[in-house]
């Protein structure tokens, strides 16, 4: 792996063309909606407003046709994504399910299982949730313990997973969970994943809060959970290549780098037209990282369209990405007299607390910085 995975991308006109009405229906759909909540970024849950998103043909943009989508390219998602960010418009009701779910489900489910979960993902009223970690089984996910036996023509669901994002509001979980023991399957086999509808009997969910006050995620028990044979999605023990497979989706994006804008925005509002010299040099400093930042993600995208399996450029972005993400809240902090606020204050005050509080968080979901840099290096050689 090298630098020459990072080819320079450009967005396709008629991807580009979306752009206008995107930024149009935002301005006035959020046009009362306070800056903290802006912060929240892709953590804001509006269910009104995803199903908005749905009627406009905005999800699900690269699902075929016959299932709701509009077969349009990975760019074309891109465009809209990034216009929804930098707006700070609340997509976390179906953030999931349009990222990660979908396209998973495309890839390794059954024409049933495609003709029954993707049409409402696309009109933005099916949730999903990523059941991976477990208590003692975050980074080392190989570990983990929930478990699926057969039974009759289905499976036994025992376990626990933690860190749920958005379990408490979701339909359904893709579950990554053991079916066969690893000492006779390896480490990485014996997995396998399946689609769980969060109504069936013997499922407690219960919300964890977070340094902020928020209730994003969530410890979910299943408690000899009854699962039909179709609840499983791909090869019964081939879990772990699925969920490496779905891993890219989750790293790439520009979600990965913008979690901070808001914070941006804020700024320069105060800052106005006639930046000192100080602030002149952060801004053009921030600007030009935020471009290279945006230039590597779109690559990465470009490998999507291509057909390659952008898993490592894709850790690359993340891991850039959320420094990038987590820095903003300092430097900007240091350009003005402003202090932060939890309650009160300026949008500039309170958008900075909040970014404060919960910008340690970036590095960790979705894979922390540590083992993003472990296989950054085993790309390059290097273990
Ligand atoms: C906001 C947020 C949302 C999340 N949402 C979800 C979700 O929806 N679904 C889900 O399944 N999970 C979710 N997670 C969980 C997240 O994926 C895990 O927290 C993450 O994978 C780390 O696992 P852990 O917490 O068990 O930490 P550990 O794996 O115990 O790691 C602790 C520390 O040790 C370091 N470390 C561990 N192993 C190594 C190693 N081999 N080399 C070097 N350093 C190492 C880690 O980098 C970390 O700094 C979420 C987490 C956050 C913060």
């Amino acid at each position: 792996m090298s630098i020459s995975q990072f080819k320079y991308s450009v967005i396709p006109e008629e991807a580009e063309a979306l752009r206008a009405d995107v930024r149009c229906f935002l301005k006035e759909s959020l046009e009362n909606y306070p800056a903290v909540k802006k912060a929240h970024s892709w953590m804001g849950f509006d269910a009104q407003f995803s199903r908005q998103l749905g009627q406009k043909g905005w999800l699900g943009m690269a699902l075929p046709k016959q299932y709701g989508g509009a077969d349009a390219s990975p760019f074309a998602r891109y465009v809209i994504i990034e216009e929804l960010l930098a707006a700070g418009a609340p997509v976390s009701a179906h953030w999931i399910a349009d990222r990660q779910s979908a396209p998973l489900i495309l890839r390794f489910g059954t024409p049933a299982q495609k003709e029954k979960y993707l049409p409402p993902i696309c009109r933005g009223e099916s949730y999903f949730c990523i059941g991976m970690s477990e208590p003692n089984s975050g980074s080392d996910l190989a570990s983990i313990k929930t478990n699926a036996q057969r039974v009759d023509a289905g499976w036994l669901l025992n376990g626990q997973k933690v860190w749920t994002t958005n379990a408490q509001h979701s339909h359904y979980m893709i579950a990554l969970v053991r079916t066969g023991s690893q000492a006779e399957s390896g480490r990485h086999g014996g997995m396998s994943q399946f689609i769980i509808d969060l109504t069936l009997p013997g499922i407690t969910v219960r919300p964890i809060a977070d340094l902020a006050g928020g209730e994003h995620f969530n410890e979910v028990f299943f408690d000899n959970v009854r699962l039909d044979a179709d609840a499983l999605i791909g090869e019964e023990g081939k879990g772990w290549d699925q969920v490496t497979a779905e891993l890219a989706f989750e790293r790439s994006g520009p979600e990965r780098f913008l979690s901070s804008i808001a914070l941006m925005h804020t700024a320069l509002a105060l800052i106005g037209p006639r930046p000192d010299a100080l602030q002149a040099r952060d801004i053009g400093r921030i600007t030009a990282r935020l471009l290279t930042l945006r230039n590597m993600s779109l690559a990465v995208t470009q490998q999507l369209v291509d057909g390659n399996n952008p898993a490592w450029a894709a850790s690359c972005v993340k891991d850039l990405g959320n420094v990038f993400e987590q820095e903003l809240p300092e430097t900007l902090q240091l350009l003005l007299e402003e202090q932060a606020q939890v309650n009160g204050g300026s949008d500039h005050a309170q958008v900075l607390a909040y970014l404060t509080q919960m910008a340690p968080s970036f590095s960790l979901r979705g894979g922390t910085r540590e083992i993003l840099r472990g296989i950054i290096a085993r790309g390059l050689g290097l273990r």
